[in-house]
């Protein structure tokens, strides 16, 4: 913090940010670029859910279990491509933990080194509003009253807690699972979403015996079954239990209690029980209640600026609804950091990716389900050189562009396979971009890459596929 602005006692910086995440430290780069005297305020370290809990950690930790998994593979009796590993690998999970702690430790000092940059005066400490403009931050240097022009509230989200579950013990959230040190044998994951499917895989390749329960009939509801089938298959193949349509009673000793979808009770024995039912907005604690803003369901209600119903408080990322994702948070904070500066801005994007890092990966933008207006080309991985090379093209996996039937135009693209998570980009600018499956047809993509599957799947929309 710069102790000059503290001299009276109280900051009265233009911008104030609660929420170092990534919407929160985002809106306060752009907003010190702008040259907006701001303060950020987040009572943990930088990096957010996202940085320091979430996307970064899991990304590192499912890195490091395909890499042992393959190994295990390469060690087997029959090799890997001709490799032949003498002995099994040993994994020091600990280790793999702690190598996951500095790639998280570079990212959040790197977040430090931005905002320094940027000039914004981070104050580190729990924020706590008395009214809309008046916000107290305990320090460990005591108390600093702030009292801003603008306000953006960028708490984000909490895991939400099954009351017949709660955390603690062997019940654990995504945060603890993120810090275990050694690899559970028995691991059973409650809900079948982004993080139980992403946490749970990554767990089963590193030698966890995995069950899965979910309360839908079906893993990744989110998703339609076509994209989501290779990744059930996979789960069958390396033998993961999937109780599906089924009701968790709560714990007893070492087994977690169910009620299948046939009605049977089962006992599950569980070393860890990792729930992973949604994460829900954190709208308590500081004050939100002291602030008039409006609500929408659980979360804080704003417009297309993501204007709050309180003149010059604004809120962004999990705080402010679905999707739950770090790009919408920080395409979110960059703007209202460029309205707050006088800049004319909404948030309106043609469509935001969505990414699950599972096995093999999925990608969906946009549009999903086609109707009678619609023309839709999908294109199998098994029919991509790239793909294939890399032993990846026999997982199911495909790319589908859904575009209308008139104009052409692309409304939606989806892709699941290995690896598939990077070409969300090109997806995202399609779309973003307005084109049409004659534009998409028409760039030349580099050989032999994943993305040709892309570009055979509009020619196959057109009518032209020149590889199936
Ligand atoms: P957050 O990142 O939650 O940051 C909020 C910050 O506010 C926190 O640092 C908190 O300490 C601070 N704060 C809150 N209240 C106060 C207060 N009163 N005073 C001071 N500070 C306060 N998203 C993706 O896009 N891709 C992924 O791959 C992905 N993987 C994920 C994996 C896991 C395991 C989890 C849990 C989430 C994942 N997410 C992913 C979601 C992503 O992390 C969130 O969407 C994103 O972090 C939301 O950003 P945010 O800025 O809104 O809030
Ligand atoms: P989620 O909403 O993705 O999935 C929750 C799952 O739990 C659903 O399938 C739901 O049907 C199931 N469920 C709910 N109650 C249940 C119960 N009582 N018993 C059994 N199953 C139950 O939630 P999540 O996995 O906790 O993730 C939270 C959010 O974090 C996501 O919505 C996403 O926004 C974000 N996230 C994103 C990524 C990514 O982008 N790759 C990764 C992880 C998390």
């Amino acid at each position: 913090m710069n102790p000059m602005l503290a001299a009276n006692g109280v900051l009265t910086p233009e911008v104030l940010i609660i929420g170092g995440g990534p919407g929160g430290y985002v809106a306060a780069i752009r907003a010190g670029q702008l040259g907006l005297d701001t303060v950020l305020v987040d009572g943990d370290r930088l990096g957010g859910t996202c940085l320091i809990r979430g996307c970064i950690p899991s990304k590192a930790l499912i890195h490091v279990a395909g890499l042992y998994d393959e190994m295990v593979k390469a060690a087997g009796e029959k090799g890997r491509y001709g490799i032949h590993l003498g002995a099994a690998p040993s994994l020091d999970f600990a280790a793999t933990i702690g190598w996951k702690n500095g790639v998280v430790e570079r990212l959040s000092n790197g977040v430090s080194g931005l905002l320094r940059k940027a000039r914004v005066n981070v104050v580190s400490g729990w924020a706590k509003f008395s009214d809309a403009k008046t916000c107290h931050v305990e320090t460990v240097e005591g108390v600093i009253t702030i009292r801003p022009e603008h306000v953006i509230l960028a708490t984000g989200s909490r895991p939400v807690e099954l009351p017949f579950l709660p955390f603690g013990g062997k019940v654990i959230s995504s945060t603890q699972a993120l810090e275990l040190t050694e690899v559970p044998k028995r691991l059973v994951v409650v809900g079948a979403g982004y993080i139980g499917m992403e946490l749970g895989i990554a767990f089963a390749k590193l030698g966890a015996e995995l069950v899965i329960v979910e309360a839908q009939d079906r893993i990744l509801p989110l998703y339609d079954t076509t994209l989501t089938n290779p990744v059930r298959k996979w789960l069958e193949r390396h033998g993961v239990v999937l109780h599906l349509g089924s009701k968790v009673n709560g714990i007893s000793g070492d087994n977690l209690n169910i009620e299948t979808a046939l009605g049977e009770r089962l006992a599950l024995p569980a070393d860890k029980v990792l729930v992973t039912v949604g994460r829900k907005p954190h709208t308590e604690g500081w004050g939100c209640e002291a602030m008039a803003l409006a609500m929408d369901g659980r979360f804080v209600k704003v417009d297309d600026r993501c204007a709050t119903a309180t003149t010059n408080v604004w809120a962004i990322g999990d705080l402010v609804g679905e999707p739950m994702l770090a790009h919408k948070a920080s395409a979110q904070g960059e703007m209202v950091a460029e309205i707050i500066a006088g800049h004319k801005r909404r948030f309106d994007p043609a469509a935001i990716p969505a990414v699950c890092f599972t096995e093999p990966e999925i990608v969906s933008v946009g549009l999903d389900v086609a109707g009678e207006q619609h023309v839709t080309g999908q294109f199998p991985f098994q029919a991509n050189g790239r793909a294939l090379s890399m032993d990846s093209g026999d997982d199911g996996g495909f790319v589908r562009t859904i575009a209308d039937r008139q104009s052409g135009r692309i409304l939606g693209i989806q892709a699941v396979g290995k690896h598939i998570s990077e070409l969300a980009g090109e997806f995202t600018a399609l779309i973003e971009m307005g084109a049409t499956l004659d534009d998409m047809a028409g760039v030349i993509h580099a050989h032999p890459t994943l993305g040709e599957a892309a570009h055979e799947s509009a020619l196959k929309a057109l009518g032209r596929a020149l590889h199936i």
